[in-house]
């Protein structure tokens, strides 16, 4: 192509094929297939019309339309409209997002995004904010945020001596966390035999009259890991008793909210939440409930120098801004993309009454799937669908496996599996913003046709 920016025919001609993509997404296949790609690297350089054009031709019958209204797996936010938009520009101009003189536009959106999730989620308004690829880092940056609190209330400094001869920490978790929880304390070298769990209830939240116990018989300094929206039920964890009786031991909490961070915007959702304000630290999800594209957590503490010392990455090429925002100080990366924007353009574009009309959807939805599934022969809600998750299980683990992959074979809806209480259960996560009725009808039709099919 002959052109005064061939980056910019190039974004054109990816936004058409996007757009494209885009307007069929409601009703795309959920069961596609491994594409099939140039096997050698090219020795000599090729068109770049016709690489964009030869990537989406080879690559659009492997892409699973989790985008869409009908994909039900894991907790899988689309991108709102906003959001996606503002991805666009995030890669056009293409900012680093690490320190604020190689983008005030990127400190500036980062600052208000800050703000407006505090102020949305009622969460202390001194809290530091970073911005992660997701709940994953989220939980390893509060959590590293957390050592170097504890540790230096210990009377040692974590930055200076490392870990070797450290007091130890302790790690109190509920039976039913989530994996990346293990995960963000194996990278900080806390095993798992120094982790101490307590029971949760049959919906999967921490018994918060067994925890006081546990607590007791630890040595300071602890961290206790609570959870607002189990992955599987949804279930949150009774906040206000878990802050009191970790209080009482001088522990610091962390809430791991990369399912329910969002039900604060609602008045009526966010009763559940109560006390979750009162915690040390937070991980959030923008890429889940809120429908903001990949990738995009948020991690917030109430101790800011903790935060700091945690993840701050300091050179003196580097030069922090006064008075603007340094994002890179608050997470562990240093060079990043500016994840901010789509957040800043899906609140934006929300608003408050939009966030909460958004997550109250999904919830209402997944109690409408609740509903329909209650009425199938042999079909057995597993949870109590106090938020946007629903667990199904269809007689006996076998017939519940054939079910679920029967519907994923069937292009018309996508669920996951998972074992529940010891049995074998069919996931239903509600999360897509474009979701409707229609869609969970559908979805149920499917449910019961595949029921069928597997019968013996
Ligand atoms: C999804 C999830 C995580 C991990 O989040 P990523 O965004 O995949 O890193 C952590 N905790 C819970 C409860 C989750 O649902």
């Amino acid at each position: 192509m002959n052109s005064d920016s061939p980056a910019a025919d190039a974004l054109a001609q990816s936004c058409v094929l996007a757009s494209r993509y885009l307007r069929g997404l409601s009703t795309a296949s959920t069961s596609p297939t491994a594409p099939d790609l140039a096997a050698e690297l090219p020795e000599e350089p090729g068109d770049v019309a016709d690489v964009i054009a030869e990537l989406f031709a080879s690559l659009i019958p492997g892409v699973m339309p989790s985008a869409g209204p009908r994909y039900f797996g894991f907790v899988t936010g689309g991108t709102l409209p906003a959001a996606l938009g503002a991805d666009v520009l995030a890669s056009a101009w293409n900012q680093n997002g690490a320190f604020a003189t190689m983008s005030p536009a990127v400190a500036a959106v980062e600052e208000a995004c800050a703000r407006w999730v505090v102020d949305l989620l009622g969460l202390p308004g001194q809290a530091s904010v970073g911005f992660v690829t997701g709940a994953t880092m989220a939980n390893w940056t509060a959590l590293a945020a957390a050592r170097a609190h504890l540790m230096s209330r210990a009377g040692w400094d974590v930055t200076q001596e490392g870990m070797t001869g450290a007091p130890p920490m302790r790690v109190v978790v509920g039976a039913q966390r989530h994996s990346s929880i293990d995960v963000a304390l194996r990278y900080l070298g806390v095993g798992v035999r120094q982790i101490s769990v307590v029971p949760c209830d049959d919906q999967g939240r921490m018994r918060a009259d067994r925890l006081a116990a546990v607590l007791q018989d630890l040595e300071r300094p602890v961290v206790v890991c609570a959870q607002v929206g189990n992955v599987n039920s949804g279930a949150v964890d009774p906040m206000n008793e878990v802050v009191d009786a970790a209080g009482a031991a001088g522990a610091w909490v962390h809430v791991d909210a990369a399912v329910g961070a969002w039900w604060a915007a609602s008045a009526d959702l966010r009763q559940q939440l109560r006390g979750w304000e009162r915690a040390d630290s937070w991980a959030l999800d923008a890429h889940k409930g809120l429908n903001v594209g990949y990738d995009s957590g948020i991690v917030l503490t109430r101790h800011s120098a903790a935060h700091r010392a945690a993840t701050a990455i300091t050179a003196t090429y580097l030069p922090e801004t006064p008075g603007a925002r340094d994002g890179s100080l608050w997470v562990p990366e240093s060079s990043r993309r500016a994840r901010a924007l789509p957040l800043y353009a899906a609140l934006r574009s929300l608003g408050r009454s939009g966030v909460a009309a958004l997550v109250e959807r999904q919830c209402s939805l997944a109690r409408l799937f609740a509903d329909g599934l209650d009425g199938m022969p042999s079909a057995t809600v597993r949870n109590e669908v106090t938020g946007n998750q629903v667990l199904v299980s269809f007689g006996s683990d076998h017939r519940t496996d054939r079910v679920i992959e029967a519907v994923q074979h069937g292009g018309v809806c996508w669920m996951g599996g998972t074992t529940w209480r010891g049995e074998r259960a069919m996931r239903i996560s509600v999360s897509n913003w474009m979701t409707s009725a229609d869609d969970v009808h559908a979805s149920l039709a499917e449910i019961e046709r595949c029921l069928v099919a597997t019968a013996d």
